[in-house]
């Protein structure tokens, strides 16, 4: 028996699968799939319960703005949750109402293993079957890819990513590497219960002088930072490598470039990042300098075309897209490349133009822009 083909598969539905599953819809795309490993909006669901969205929503719609944080003209997570800052719970939720609303073809719990080309098609290797697109969109994000390693003895420490609330840590006095929006949002909710706080970084994100946050701590951050309890419990050691972080007799040892040691004893919080989910598809892509996947202006693969990466690990340039605000920028495009090698007219995806989702000039609006 012939094994179908999907005009398009995206894997993930998180806000970019989500969000680039709308504008396909919006492109015309009738027969394509959204596959999901656990449910939709699941690291969101996942982040500590106390961590809320940095980025504010504004119900700005009825004047042709979109707030910050929606990933689908006519959505908007302050008009219909009435939060400014929503948690990564509350998020998942307006996810699930957007893909519903909007009656995504999503299968959940749908775990993709591995993406291959044969011929003109590619195959989705799940745990249950192959299945077969002649587009791939990659939008599995980053938070399920934690950095775990990147310095001696990070497996002695816990990631932020892993933290489900903070008021299930153990212990008083913390030392946390990493500080910038991870890090931050940690010491500020443990200074909220009074702990103390020793926060490491090797360079100096609290004083960064930069409008892109992509670069720089968020205003939000800021705002917190000056709060009395986080004046008050945290400690702020700029410029401090660390080299290593050993652990003998139940004491932690964080140990500095500098020879510093920082002792501890409880478990120090590894606020380092991700690797992100475009390293199991990296055999697809050319690869930039700095390791992320080099794209068309289409977000497209150089190498594969078909294949289409969606969300923050999107570059162009110097260009960072890792906020919702930014990356949704680029789901009308994809959806326009896909709907025209269909063969599609898309006509619709020119209201994402008037809506400031289609950005299709990548000369403006560069790291230290201030237009
Ligand atoms: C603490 C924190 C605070 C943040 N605050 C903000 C903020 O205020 N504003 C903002 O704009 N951004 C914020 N971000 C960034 C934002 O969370 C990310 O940009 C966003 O999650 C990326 O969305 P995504 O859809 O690419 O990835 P995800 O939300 O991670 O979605 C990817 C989806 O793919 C699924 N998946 C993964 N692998 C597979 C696989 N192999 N097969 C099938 N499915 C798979 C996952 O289950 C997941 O549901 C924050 C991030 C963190 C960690």
């Amino acid at each position: 028996m012939k094994v179908k083909t999907h005009d398009a598969v995206v894997i993930g539905a998180g806000a970019a699968g989500v969000g680039v599953g709308v504008a396909l819809k919006d492109a015309g795309l009738e027969d394509y799939l959204l596959l999901e490993r656990h449910t939709i909006g699941s690291s969101f669901a996942a982040w500590p319960t106390e961590t809320r969205f940095i980025t504010p929503s504004f119900p700005t719609n009825s004047i042709g703005m979109l707030d910050l944080n929606s990933i689908a003209i006519g959505s908007s997570p302050a008009y219909s949750m009435r939060v400014e800052h929503p948690t990564g719970r509350e998020y998942a939720a307006h996810l699930k109402q957007v893909a519903k609303h909007t009656a995504l073809p999503i299968r959940e719990n749908t775990s993709v293993l591995r993406v291959t080309k044969v011929g003109d098609e590619f195959c989705i290797d799940t745990e249950d079957e192959i299945l077969r697109a002649r587009h791939v969109v990659w939008a599995a994000g980053e938070y399920q890819y934690p950095r775990l390693n990147g310095l001696i003895g990070s497996e002695l420490c816990r990631h932020t990513a892993t933290v489900g609330g903070y008021e299930e840590l153990e212990g008083d006095d913390f030392v946390i590497i990493g500080g910038y929006e991870s890090g931050v949002d940690a010491a500020y909710h443990l200074s909220q219960r009074n702990k103390h706080v020793r926060m490491l970084d090797s360079g100096c994100p609290w004083t960064k002088e930069t409008s892109d946050p992509s670069v720089a701590l968020s205003t939000s951050s800021f705002e917190r930072m000056r709060e009395s309890h986080f004046e008050q419990h945290v400690e702020l050691f700029p410029n401090t490598p660390v080299v290593s972080v050993s652990r003998s007799g139940g004491v932690y040892e964080v140990a500095t470039h500098d020879e510093r040691v920082f002792q501890t004893s409880t478990q120090p919080l590894w606020a380092g990042g991700f690797v992100g989910s475009h390293r199991l598809v990296m055999d697809l892509f050319e690869a930039r300098d700095d390791g992320f996947p080099l794209l068309t202006e289409n977000d497209e693969s150089t190498l594969v075309p078909g294949i289409f990466l969606c969300g923050p690990a999107v570059r162009h340039d110097n260009h960072v897209f890792c906020f919702i605000y930014k990356y949704r920028q680029r789901f009308a495009v994809v959806a326009k490349a896909i709907a025209t090698s269909l063969g599609l007219p898309a006509e619709r995806l020119e209201e994402y133009r008037n809506w400031g989702m289609y950005l299709d000039d990548l000369s403006c609006c560069g790291e230290e822009c201030v237009c």
